[in-house]
């Protein structure tokens, strides 16, 4: 009997680490529908990262014939830099990750690391090089330990512990009385949306990913953990280049360039600075929302 429950047990595992990282890759780009399949070229080289220059060169895309979502696009990331991505929902922000990511080949144009074409090289190779935080954090129903370490295959427990600490978590989880032991998720202890990101923080830590994405990382938090979890966050972004999606300018600020993006075009482009003296849609956008956090904060001043 014991025989007959070995290799079944071990299927059993085998198809939940596929399961789980095929739910955790369709959460990370909120994607309802499986995505068409990419494959790689015949004898398809490794991606070879020297710094992690980011281009996309006249990319064009869409998911459907017929409609197009991004159009002409170019942006140029060099190594290190972090460029921040706004623009109003449908956009075309997520699609650009899930193309550097390359969830799906382009229709025109396009996307480079480090001079590479990224169709051309092996796809695995390509996402060991790209670290995603996303709007939401799903979290396996294990321990938190295992869904830190989920970040990097054979990770060892003083590492899942030092990513813990670079996210600042590692406080919170060694109070548990269980600590890296404690069960998470839907039977196990209920996390905030601030410690779920910050658990995804760790992740990504754990990966040490060349290249980061975050997508509205902290969009879906109130903006007293957002403000408290943005140190974090800019400090991972240093030595990596990374693209930042984000609807609350509060967390783009300090981005070496900002683009606009409207229905799948560029509409401006600049610094923070550059983009409030020219006074268009960047401008106009950070005056409503600044109008909104005083309005938050004389809500939160009533509440109190
Ligand atoms: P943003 O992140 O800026 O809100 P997205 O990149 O998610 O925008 O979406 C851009 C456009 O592409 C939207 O019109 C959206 O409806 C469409 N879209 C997104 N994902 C899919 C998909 N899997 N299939 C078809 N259309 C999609
Ligand atoms: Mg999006």
């Amino acid at each position: 009997l014991a025989q007959l429950f070995r290799p079944l047990d071990l299927l059993g595992m085998v198809y939940r680490t596929i399961r789980q990282g095929a739910l955790d890759m369709a959460a990370m780009f909120d994607l309802i529908d499986t995505p068409a399949s990419v494959v790689d070229v015949a004898d398809a080289p490794a991606l070879a990262v020297s710094a992690g220059h980011v281009r996309f060169e006249n990319v064009s895309f869409g998911y459907d014939a017929g409609r197009p979502i991004l159009r002409d696009l170019e942006l140029d990331v060099p190594a290190g830099s972090t460029l921040a991505v706004v623009g109003p929902s449908g956009a075309g922000k997520s699609t650009l990750a899930r193309l550097l990511y390359r969830f799906y080949d382009l229709t025109g144009g396009r996307i480079t690391v480090d001079g590479q074409d990224i169709a051309q090289v092996r796809q695995a190779s390509l996402r060991a090089a790209i670290g995603i935080v996303p709007q939401d954090t799903v979290l396996f129903n294990d321990t938190i330990g295992y869904n830190i370490a989920y970040g990097r295959e054979g990770a060892e427990m003083p590492e899942v512990e030092a990513a813990a600490k670079g996210a600042a978590i590692a406080g919170f989880i060694e109070r548990q009385p269980l600590g890296y032991a404690t069960r998470v998720g839907e039977r196990g202890l209920k996390l905030s949306g601030g410690e779920k990101q910050r658990v995804a923080i760790a992740r990504t830590l754990l990966k040490n990913p060349p290249i980061l994405i975050l997508d509205e990382a902290t969009s879906a938090l109130d903006s007293r953990t957002e403000a408290d979890i943005l140190d974090t966050l800019e400090a991972i972004e240093r030595g990596r280049t990374t693209i930042v999606i984000a609807h609350r300018l509060s967390t783009v600020v300090h981005a070496d360039q900002i683009v606009v993006l409207e229905a799948g075009r560029i509409i401006e482009k600049g610094t923070h600075g550059e983009l409030l003296r020219r006074e268009g849609v960047y401008a106009e956008m950070w005056n409503r929302q600044a109008q909104e956090r005083a309005g938050d904060d004389d809500g939160a001043l009533a509440a109190e």
